[in-house]
C-alpha cells in the first residue's frame, strides 16, 4: 500500500528565516507519523536551506516551478538540473502560472519531461475553472490539459508521476470540490491515462486533490476513493493546520481499514 502524499505549496510567502521557524515546527509536529509523506515547496530562494533543514527526516523538499532547459540565456528562470539535488518533487502546471504567467498545455509537458529525465517528480496541476464547471465542461477541459501534459512521458514514466486535480474555482475560496465529484475525477483521470497509456501507467500514478484543503474537510476528502492525497495551499503556510491533514491522512493498514468499513456500513 502506497503511503498518502500531502504536499504543501507555500507559494510566494515566507521569508528564509521565517520558512525555517515553520519547519522546525512542522518537524516536532509531524514526528510520529508514519503512513504519510510529507513534502513541503518553499519559494526557490528557500530550496537550499529547506533541503538542509530536513535532510535525514521525513518531509521532502518540492519546487513549484522550473524551466525545461538545462542552463543558458533565460533570464530569471531555474532549471531541473539546478534544483535537482535539493527537490524530489515539482509542481508544474499550477493554475496560477497557468493564468498569471502563460503557461500552455505544451510548457506543461515539457517542464515535467524535463523534471522526469532528472529524477524529479512532476505534480502535474490540471482544473477547470468556475464557468468551466458551469458549462458543464469539467470533464472535458481536464482530459485535453492532462493529454498534452502527458504527451512526452512514456507509460513507464507516467506510473511514477502525481496528478494533482485542482478545480480553479476551489484554490483559495473556501470552496471545496465534493467528495463524489474528486472521486469521479479521479476516475476519469486514471481512465484516460490506462486508454492512452496502459492499465501499468494508471495504476502506478498518483491522484491528488486541491482545492481549499483544511483541517476541517481533510477527513472526508482522506477517505475518498482513487485519491493518494492532498496540494494544499494557504492551510500549508499554519503548522497546526497543516498538521493536522498530515495525521487525517497518517493511516496505516488497519486504520483506512477500519475507515472503509465504516463507510460501507453508512452506506457511503
Ligand atoms: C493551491 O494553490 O494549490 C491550493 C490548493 O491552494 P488552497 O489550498 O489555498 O486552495
Amino acid at each position: 500500500m502506497n503511503k498518502k502524499l500531502v504536499v504543501g505549496n507555500w507559494k510566494m510567502n515566507l521569508t528564509v528565516p521565517e520558512s525555517t521557524i515553520l519547519i522546525e515546527k512542522l518537524k516536532k509536529e509531524l514526528v510520529k507519523v508514519r503512513h504519510a509523506e510529507v513534502v513541503v515547496c518553499p519559494t526557490f530562494l528557500d530550496i537550499y536551506a529547506a533541503s538542509k533543514e530536513l535532510t535525514g527526516g521525513d518531509i521532502s523538499v518540492g519546487a513549484q516551478n522550473v524551466y525545461h532547459e538545462e542552463s543558458g540565456a533565460y533570464t530569471g528562470e531555474i532549471s531541473v538540473v539546478q534544483i535537482q539535488n535539493f527537490a524530489k518533487y515539482v509542481i508544474v502546471g499550477h493554475s496560477e502560472r497557468r493564468a498569471l504567467f502563460g503557461e500552455t498545455d505544451k510548457m506543461i509537458a515539457k517542464k515535467a519531461a524535463a523534471a522526469v529525465s532528472h529524477d524529479i517528480v512532476p505534480i502535474i496541476c490540471v482544473g477547470e475553472t468556475y464557468h468551466e464547471k458551469g458549462d458543464g465542461l469539467s470533464k472535458v477541459v481536464v482530459m485535453s490539459q492532462l493529454e498534452t501534459a502527458l504527451s512526452q512521458l512514456t507509460a513507464a514514466e507516467i506510473a511514477g508521476i502525481v496528478i494533482a486535480y485542482e478545480p480553479v474555482w476551489a484554490i483559495g475560496t473556501g470552496l471545496s470540490c465534493k467528495p463524489g465529484e474528486i472521486e469521479n475525477m479521479a476516475k476519469n483521470i486514471r481512465g484516460l491515462v490506462s486508454a492512452l497509456y496502459g492499465k501499468e501507467a494508471s495504476e502506478g500514478l498518483r491522484v491528488l486533490y486541491g482545492g481549499s484543503v483544511n483541517d476541517a474537510n481533510a477527513p472526508e476528502i482522506s477517505g475518498v476513493s482513487g485519491i493518494d492525497g492532498v496540494l494544499v495551499g494557504g492551510a500549508s503556510l499554519d503548522h497546526k493546520k497543516f498538521s493536522a491533514i498530515v495525521k487525517a491522512f497518517d493511516k496505516g493498514p488497519a486504520k483506512a481499514m477500519a475507515a472503509k468499513k465504516t463507510k460501507k456500513k453508512a452506506g457511503k
